[in-house]
């Protein structure tokens, strides 16, 4: 599968996938590794928290989606392009990179939407 394209440098040791975190800006807070045991973790030396895994199961992406509201500094990211993994994450937060993408795909769905319910009326349906 291809890698998606990030738009910070992520930590070197962050594993390759949708959610990774951005290098250098760690403040060791240590609230990801509370809602995410399975997926976050210290680098040797405990200078930043990183993604030692990308979620494989729902439990584990219940755990993704949780850390992008738990973390205290905006350096989750979410990189990928699953509308409804975009939609889960507050408020379409800063840290999903991929706005544009969902907002299109949003703005299709009510076109076609309309278009359903105008002929509906023009045909005497509704
Ligand atoms: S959420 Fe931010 S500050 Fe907290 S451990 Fe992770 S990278 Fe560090």
């Amino acid at each position: 599968m291809a890698e998606p394209k990030r738009k910070y440098a992520a930590h070197p040791e962050s594993a390759p996938g949708d959610f990774y975190v951005i290098n250098d800006e760690c403040i060791i807070c240590g609230a990801p590794h509370e809602v995410a045991p399975d997926l976050i973790a210290w680098t040797e030396g405990a200078s930043s928290c990183i993604w030692k895994k990308q979620p494989a199961t729902p439990e584990e992406l219940e755990q993704a989606i949780s850390v992008i509201g738990a973390a205290c500094c905006d350096s989750h990211r979410y990189a990928g392009s699953d509308p409804e993994i975009m939609s889960r994450i507050p408020a379409y937060s800063d840290q999903v990179e991929n706005h544009e993408e969902i907002a299109i795909q949003e703005h299709w769905k009510r076109f076609f939407e309309d278009i359903r319910r105008r002929r509906s009326i023009w045909s005497g349906e509704e």
